[in-house]
């Protein structure tokens, strides 16, 4: 006989959506479709729409392990496919509709996707690539009705009647599927399991990462395409969050959104904060209730974060990859935070912030020496931890070291304080005399001079210093800023030798389907860049 002990209740994301039905059924969910309604759902019901598709997933004779792919949009139908794809055993494989057309090819077939749920929008991506997804057997319109040969998501579901128990899982299970866009090679498949999601989500809800609880109204920016909507979905779940799902982008809705529906808490990508602003300047408004944002997937600006600070709004700056779940580190305050000035409040924001308890953090010099936490030595930043990916799907080695060290490409300094500092990504830091030079920093710094609407620094070739950072420049519509004026401000805030031996003024800049700033495309332009001043 044992001695005695707890349950052995494997951890499935079943438990939540169970959990939250159970406790918060009539909170609600509310969708933004794509064709401009407003649907009003909560708890309890999206727990019967996903019971009724691990029905009707299991009527088309999908099985254990079976990958189910979505190429869509924030909705809750997505909401309700996470957890039914999950509930009969299934892996949701979220296809990132951004990336380019033989990324996607490639995706679908490496995971064997053999259901895709796809929004209307998507059609022709869909229609244009069939040939050649090779695995998929059944395709079906996640947003409307039936049209043509494809199924709507609401009739196929509509036929069951959602009296299912989930099946059999062991916390090991994977549930769920999300490639890197990469910055070389092939995109590669992270998988996420029962286990791994669950304590991610308990991780996620504490003051000191997401602060969510029952009062708060998230929503969602970053897409559920992107890691995972952030862990939110299920975060949500686990307190009976009321969450808000939008299928555009759209500042405009995305204000009304906040305002209407009283979102409390939201997270997104740098560029859609900037997006924001700009709707916010030209047409007016408030904040709502908002009262926490959390930025991340890039560099948050100094300017950003002050300019939400100022509204009276908890900014959190978040550090993070699809490997990493994604919660990385969070910029929690500080024990002191009270007792700091604004300036000094704003300082510890950019910073990309602590752990939370789960993930360990290090930095290494280029021969896996660990490098000291003193706030000034930069090396390359490794992570370990429950939700930190082990192996790629399918592939032949662990991406993590013996000890679970796990190599980010990014390369960071740890201040005393545990407070992590991004640099730069390894192939993005530019080496001007053997030293290193911050692109993201001079960026940030760019961005912060009035008139500059976005900025990019890649280092180009020179005959002495090896690179020197050149500024790619985009004005705000109307500015007429110049190179001494950006100079200027540059001066103020990094060293001197940092500054751009060149400013340039562009139309625009690439991203990447996630938002981020392409840089791997700049890099390969301005490869062979002559400065003038070397000419
Ligand atoms: P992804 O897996 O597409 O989300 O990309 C992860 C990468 O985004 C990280 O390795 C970082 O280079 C970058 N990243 C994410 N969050 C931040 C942040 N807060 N500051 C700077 N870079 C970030």
């Amino acid at each position: 006989m044992p001695i005695g002990g707890m349950q052995a209740q494997p951890l499935t994301v079943t438990m939540l959506i169970d959990h939250a039905a159970r406790e918060h059924g009539a909170r609600e969910i509310v969708s933004y479709w794509a064709d401009g309604r407003l649907q009003r759902s909560n708890w309890r019901e999206v727990h019967l729409l996903a019971r009724r598709m691990s029905q009707a997933l299991q009527r088309l004779g999908m099985t254990k392990g079976d990958r189910i792919a979505t190429l869509a949009m924030n909705h809750v139908h997505h909401l309700a496919a996470w957890y039914g794809s999950a509930g009969m055993g299934g892996i949701l494989h979220t296809v990132n509709p951004r990336l380019f057309d033989d990324q996607l090819v490639y995706i679908m077939n490496h995971a064997s996707d053999r259901v895709l749920l796809f929004d209307r929008a998507f059609l022709p991506i869909v229609e244009r690539l069939r040939p050649q997804l090779k695995t998929i057997e059944h395709f079906i319109l996640f947003d409307s009705a039936a049209e043509g040969e494809y199924l709507g998501f609401e009739e196929w579901v509509g036929a069951e009647d959602g009296n299912f128990a989930w099946v059999e899982l062991a916390e090991d299970d994977p549930c769920g599927l999300c490639y890197t866009s990469g910055t070389t090679g092939n995109p590669k498949g992270v998988l996420y399991q029962h286990r791994s999601n669950v304590i991610h989500a308990y991780a996620l809800l504490q003051p000191d990462v997401f602060d969510l609880s029952a009062r708060a109204v998230a929503l969602p920016v970053v897409p559920m395409f992107h890691a995972n909507a952030w862990g939110l979905p299920y975060g949500a779940a686990a307190v009976g969050a009321k969450m808000v799902f939008s299928a555009t982008n759209d500042a405009s809705v995305l204000w009304r959104l906040i305002r209407e529906e009283k979102v409390t808490h939201s997270a997104g990508v740098p560029t859609v904060w900037l997006q924001m602003f700009a709707d916010m300047d030209a047409n007016g408004g408030d904040w709502g209730r908002l009262k926490q944002v959390v930025i991340g997937g890039s560099a948050a600006p100094r300017a950003m974060i002050e300019r939400l600070m100022k509204a009276g709004i908890s900014v959190a700056h978040a550090w993070g990859m699809t490997e990493t779940s994604p919660i990385g580190t969070m910029g929690a305050k500080p024990y002191d935070w009270d007792d700091m000035t604004f300036d000094q409040q704003v300082d510890m924001v950019t910073k990309q912030g602590r752990v939370p308890f789960g993930v360990e953090l290090r930095i290494v010099d280029d021969n896996d020496e660990v490098l000291p936490r003193d706030g000034k030595t930069s090396g390359r930043l490794q992570v370990r931890g429950p939700w930190i990916i082990q192996r790629y799907f399918e592939a032949e080695h662990n991406a993590a070291d013996a000890d679970g060290w796990f190599d980010t490409g990014d390369v960071a300094l740890i201040h005393p304080d545990g407070i992590m500092q991004i640099t730069d990504r390894a192939k993005d830091v530019i080496k001007s005399g053997g030293e290193w030079i911050s692109s993201i920093e001079l960026e940030n710094a760019a961005v912060g001079a009035p008139g500059v609407a976005e900025a990019a620094a890649v280092g180009v070739p020179h005959p002495k210093w090896d690179e020197r950072p050149l500024l790619l420049v985009v004005r705000k519509p109307g500015s007429e800023v110049t190179r001494e004026e950006i100079l200027a401000h540059l001066q103020t805030e990094v060293a001197k030798w940092w500054l751009p031996d060149e400013i340039k003024f562009v139309d625009s800049l690439p991203h990447t389907a996630t938002g981020k700033l392409l840089k791997r495309q700049l890099r390969d332009e301005y490869k062979t860049y002559k400065l003038a001043s070397i000419a």
